[in-house]
Order: C-alpha cells, then structure tokens, then sequence
C-alpha cells in the first residue's frame, strides 16, 4: 500500500477525489462567498436540517445580512463505495454503528480548507454527551473566534480515532442522549451567533440578561397593567431608574441564591 503513487489513490478513496467537494455550500448556494465574516462550518449527514431553526427571527436576520455564514457539509459525499457508506459496525461488537474514521477525516479536511489551524481562532467541535457542558462562557469564546466547525454525530457517534487525530473538542448539551448532533449544534450556534458584534442591536440586553454576571435574570413584565387580578411589581412603573436597577439586582441574587446554589457560590466567590 505504501508504494501507491500519491497521484493515483487508493481504490477505496477514489470517489472522493471525483465528487464534487468544492462546492458545499448545498443550501446556501444562491448568497454570495463572504469573506472575513464568522462562519460556522457544520458536518452532517442531514446539511437539509441547517440552518434550521437558526433562519428565522434575529440569527436568520443576520444570516441574510451577512453578519455571519453558514455552511453544510454533506458527511454522505464522503461515503464509501457505491451506497456511500458512512458507517460501520463496533469494533468488539455490541449494538448501533459507529461513523468512520476516513470518512470523517475527509469530510474535516474538507472544513478545514482555509480555515486557521490554532484551535483558539477557528475551534473544532464534535457535539457529544461526553463532552464538557456547554455554557454562556464558551459561547462567548467561540463568538470570539473567526469560526468554528461542528461536527453532527449519529448512530452510536464517531470513531475515536478521529477525535484524537484533529484534536477535537466535545461538547455536551447536557446529560441526555439525544439521536443526532443536529439540533445539539443549532442549540450552541443559537447561542453563540447571536453574541457575534452587530447581532443584538442593544448590547445592553446581552449584559444584562442571565449567566452575563453569573446571575440568572429578574423577572420580566409589560403590558397590561393589569392582568386576571395580577398587577407589576410598583417600583417598575415609578420611573425610578435607581430603584428600578436596585430590585432588578435583589431579583437577581434571590431567584439565583434559590434555584441555583450552584452559581451563587461562585458568584459570590467571584466577587472575592
Ligand atoms: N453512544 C453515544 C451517544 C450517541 S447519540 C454515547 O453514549 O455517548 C448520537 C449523536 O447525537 C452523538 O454522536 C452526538 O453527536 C449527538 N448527541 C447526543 N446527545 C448529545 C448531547 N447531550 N449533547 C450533544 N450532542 C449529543
């Protein structure tokens, strides 16, 4: 094997040199290429799932007006053979298939074209339930980044090996097992996207709202006045805006000290 000219690939990846990788863009074929913007870079068995939920209201609005790009990787292109596999069974045995190592390695190699190789500018993710626990810090680092690249598991997920190889970072929804790392990745991009420069109009409301100083948030309350005999807590409607900001903030430190003891010890621990 290793005597293979390099101009002739192997049998086996022979397919791969003729489809057509150049052009993933799938969905969003008809927007132009944007250069410089932040780009999420998803690989998915079903690139028809993106963008999704993330086209519509605020993350759709700035999709369009090329505040960030989005672009699905079709993992099936990259499949093996005349049914395009993609999978196979476990090693050792046992239920379920597992996603292979030289598929997804050229599915990667695809996404990692023109993209920085410092995992700090442009990180790489595989949605895991092994992974860390998704938080508003990590949304906040990866709207720092340039971009990143998702990838969607299915099945029983990927092949170990390739996660060492690109050295990827899992990351976890929570502690549920869900089908696919589909929607896991909508979830992530949702939040990350919307923390990009230009997204929110009022970047007041990204200080202020949950997690922002380790606080969940207070109560929110508009119009009507009045509503099935409940009314809004008064200092809200006195114009007051110190007293207002003043109970917003014990609003803050009660509904966090309550449901999240969690977060209020190190809250306060932050604090010094
Ligand atoms: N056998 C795996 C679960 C596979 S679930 C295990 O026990 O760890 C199939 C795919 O769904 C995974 O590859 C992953 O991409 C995605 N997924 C499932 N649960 C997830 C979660 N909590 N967070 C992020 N992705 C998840």
């Amino acid at each position: 094997m290793s005597d293979t000219p390099k101009s002739k690939p192997m049998r086996s990846h022979g397919r791969v040199a003729v489809r057509p990788t150049l052009h993933p863009r799938d969905l969003m074929a008809s927007s132009p290429q944007l250069q410089g913007v932040w780009t999420a870079k998803i690989i998915t068995l079903f690139p028809q799932a993106f963008p999704g939920v993330l086209g519509e209201s605020l993350t759709g609005k700035g999709l369009k007006d090329g505040l960030w790009d989005l672009e699905s990787i079709d993992l099936r292109r990259f499949g093996e053979g005349k049914h395009r596999n993609v999978d196979d069974t476990p090693a050792g045995g046992g239920a379920g298939m597992v996603l292979r190592p030289d598929v997804l390695g050229n599915a990667l190699d695809m996404a990692s074209a023109g993209t920085p190789l410092d995992r700090a500018r442009w990180p790489v993710v595989y949605m895991s339930p092994r992974g860390r626990r998704f938080d508003q810090a990590m949304a906040r680092q990866f709207a720092a980044a340039e971009g990143m690249t998702i990838l969607c598991g299915r099945f029983e997920g990927v092949d170990e090996r390739v996660l060492e190889e690109y050295a990827i970072q899992e990351v976890s929804l929570g502690d549920f097992v869900l089908t696919g790392g589909e929607i896991a990745a909508q979830a992530l991009l949702d939040a990350t996207v919307r923390l990009i420069p230009g997204m929110l109009g009022n970047s007041d409301s990204i200080e202020e709202e949950s997690f922002s100083q380790g606080l969940l948030e207070h109560p929110q309350y508009t119009r009507p006045a009045e509503w099935r005999g409940r009314g809004i807590p008064e200092v809200l409607t006195s114009g007051h805006h110190g007293k207002v900001e003043e109970w917003r903030r014990e609003m803050s430190e009660k509904i966090t000290r309550e449901r999240r003891p969690d977060l209020w010890k190190k809250h306060l621990a932050d604090k010094g």
